[in-house]
Order: C-alpha cells, then sequence, then structure tokens
C-alpha cells in the first residue's frame, strides 16, 4: 500500500503542467486523485513525476459559451457539476448523485473522470449521449475531439501522453430534447454491470431528430449504441419500435463477462436498460 518513489511537481499554470508532463515521459497528471492515488499505492501506477494540477483554478467551473453550449472545466468536481447549470440535463441528474459516494463526488473531477476511461465509468456514457465535446490543450495547441472519438479501450483514450483535458463541452438548451440514465450496479461497488445514457430530440410528428446512446459497463470501453439509433432515428418511438431497437444495444460488442454478470445476462440486460432509459428520456422531452 505504499506507493513508489516519485517527484511531486506542484502546477502554477496550464502552461507549467503541460513543460512538466511534456519534460517525463512517465509523468502522471494528479486531478482528485481517487482513481491514480490507489493506483499508485497498489503499484499498478508508478509515475516518475506527479504533476498536480490540483490548484489551477483556470481549469475549475462551468461557463455558458456565447453560442448556448455549456463548458465543464477539467476539475469541476462532480457536487459543483450538480450545484450547477448542468443540472438541466436529465442524464447528469440521474447519473452524478450515485457515482462513488459523498467523498468521491466532492474530490473527484470531470477530467479525471474522463481521463482514466474505466469501462464501468458513468460519466462518460453520459458524454456520448450529449455528444459532448472533450477539449485537450498541448504545448502545440487545443484541439476539440468528440466523445465518441476519446474513448478506445479499456483504460485508453486518444489523448496524447502531452495532452491535458481542459474541457468539457455539452450542448446548449434546445426545444424538444430530452435526457435520462439508467443502470444496474453491483450492489457491492456501486459501479454499473450495465449503464445506459440517452440523449433525444423530437421533432415534428414526434419523429426522432437526435438519438445518443452512451453505454457503460458492457464492453471494454463506454461506447455509442449506433445500432440502436439508426433504429429509432427518423422514425416515431412506439413500444414495438423501442423494443425491438433497444436489442441492438450490445451489437458489435464484445461484451464483458465476470464474477457478477455473464455475457449472456449483460447483453439481455442492456436491452432492458437502453429500453428503459430510453422511455424516460422521451418522458422528459420538453
Ligand atoms: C470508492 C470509489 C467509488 C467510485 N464509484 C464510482 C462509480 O460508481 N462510478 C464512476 O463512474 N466512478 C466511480 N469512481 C471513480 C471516480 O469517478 C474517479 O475516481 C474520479 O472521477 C476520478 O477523478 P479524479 O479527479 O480523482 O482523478 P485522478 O485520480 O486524479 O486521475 C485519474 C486519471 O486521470 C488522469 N487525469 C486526471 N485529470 C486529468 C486531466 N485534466 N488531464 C489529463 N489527465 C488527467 C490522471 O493522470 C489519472 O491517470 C469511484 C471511485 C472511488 C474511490
Amino acid at each position: 500500500m505504499i506507493p513508489a518513489a516519485f517527484d511531486y511537481r506542484r502546477a502554477g499554470s496550464v502552461d507549467e503542467a503541460l513543460q512538466l508532463i511534456a519534460a517525463d515521459d512517465g509523468a502522471k497528471v494528479l486531478a482528485g486523485g481517487q482513481s491514480l492515488l490507489p493506483l499508485m499505492k497498489l503499484r499498478l501506477a508508478s509515475p516518475g513525476t506527479l504533476v498536480d494540477i490540483g490548484r489551477l483554478d483556470e481549469l475549475r467551473g462551468i461557463a455558458r459559451l456565447d453560442d448556448g453550449r455549456l463548458q465543464v472545466g477539467a476539475l469541476t468536481t462532480y457536487a459543483d457539476l450538480l450545484d450547477s447549470a448542468a443540472e438541466h440535463y436529465g442524464v447528469l441528474r440521474d447519473a452524478v448523485p450515485n457515482i462513488g459516494d459523498v467523498q468521491v463526488r466532492n474530490v473527484g473531477t470531470v477530467g479525471g473522470s474522463i481521463a482514466h476511461a474505466d469501462p464501468a465509468s458513468d460519466l462518460p456514457a453520459a458524454l456520448l449521449a450529449l455528444d459532448a465535446e472533450i477539449v485537450l490543450r498541448s504545448s502545440a495547441g487545443t484541439r476539440s475531439i468528440k466523445a465518441s472519438d476519446f474513448f478506445e479501450g479499456p483504460f485508453q483514450t486518444a489523448m496524447r501522453p502531452d495532452e491535458l483535458l481542459t474541457a468539457v463541452i455539452l450542448p446548449g438548451p434546445r426545444d424538444g430534447s430530452g435526457s435520462a440514465y439508467e443502470s444496474l450496479e453491483q450492489p457491492a461497488s456501486g459501479y454499473s454491470m450495465v449503464g445506459v445514457a440517452v440523449g433525444v430530440v423530437v421533432g415534428a410528428g414526434n419523429a426522432i431528430e437526435y438519438l445518443g446512446i452512451g453505454v457503460t459497463g458492457v464492453g471494454d470501453h463506454p461506447y455509442r449504441a449506433s445500432g440502436v439509433e439508426s433504429a429509432l432515428v427518423g422514425a416515431a418511438a412506439t413500444g414495438e419500435a423501442l423494443a425491438a431497437a433497444a436489442s441492438h444495444a450490445a451489437d458489435g460488442i464484445t461484451v464483458n463477462s465476470d464474477i457478477h454478470a455473464g455475457a449472456d445476462y449483460r447483453r439481455a440486460m442492456a436491452a432492458v436498460i437502453t429500453r428503459r432509459a430510453i422511455e424516460k428520456a422521451l418522458a422528459r422531452v420538453g
């Protein structure tokens, strides 16, 4: 339970943090430490340099952009997220209060959750459903990447080692939109064995104009269930169409199997939870 020796550096600015991570291939960023510190104590992670970004206030907080989108700084905690304009999104109101315990929600950060990319984490599913963008900065500049292009594998993302995740951008409020999260949790850890986030926009004649389905806990990384989305976009979601579409929730995915839930059970539950989450999001459309 004692980490390997490391250099500790507290960054005084984003630029300094970028220099520090670029200077050591084995450097790791420390935000809330809720995932990284346990890994270091177990020696599953042994960074040469720990770059503490925890005091960079420029990475904290939530701001409405001129075009109506919501920019959430990487160091925003779960608790801060719910106590902000982001609580407008039903999917976040559903998911965030059930993440970890009070300490995790008060200290764990949005950026830490996304950068860590645990295959069963909840926030990535919500970002996929909302078609959020993830902002990454390096000394070469800033780039934005769709959440759907960010999660690549278990604890693997499209972020380069010299990059810092600085913010997440959520879409602005839109008429006819709704969102929701439903999950089947492992009772002891609270992590999702199957978690499904849904963002929906309904247009004239109740036809679905946009549907984003983010699934976590089922595959080796959070993913968008494109088979479900394409089955429903353009149609009015009736009960039968919904159930048929939801059965595609794990199409093309190698489904996880562990002591908590075998692959067949997870696949079946992915369909059930997806249908429930879509129904809940549709009921919130306004
Ligand atoms: C008891 C417990 C229960 C939990 N339950 C749940 C749960 O039910 N659902 C769930 O989704 N999660 C759960 N978690 C995980 C929790 O959500 C994450 O630990 C937390 O969000 C990570 O944020 P952090 O700021 O603590 O990241 P850290 O631990 O500081 O960092 C995590 C990783 O991200 C990297 N990183 C952090 N910030 C950045 C950045 N801005 N740019 C680049 N890289 C960065 C770090 O280098 C590290 O590799 C639980 C954790 C604990 C301890």
